[in-house]
């Protein structure tokens, strides 16, 4: 775990597939995919894009199974970014 230089929050690293690390958030999320532009990365599966799941809209086992979990990468929640 490191901490970001910008903010300050605690973010962890994931591979990308084609090679270096991006700095993520600690919590993964439910990952829509195919409905977005959002850019995820996930261990196993490596770079998602679609959109985080809402509160409440994974509920079912199903859904929690069928459902990509990724990362979100830090840059789009670091509070100091843009
Ligand atoms: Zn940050």
């Amino acid at each position: 775990m490191s901490v970001c230089w910008n903010c300050g929050a605690e973010i962890d690293w994931v591979c990308k597939p084609d090679g270096g690390y991006i700095p993520v958030d600690l919590e993964p999320v439910f990952v829509i995919e195919g409905d977005g532009q959002d850019k995820f990365y996930a261990e196993e599966e490596g770079e998602l894009t679609g959109r985080v799941a809402e509160p409440g809209e994974i509920q079912t086992l199903e859904q929690k199974i069928n459902t990509p979990v990724a990362f979100v990468p830090h840059w789009r929640t670091c509070r100091k970014g843009r």
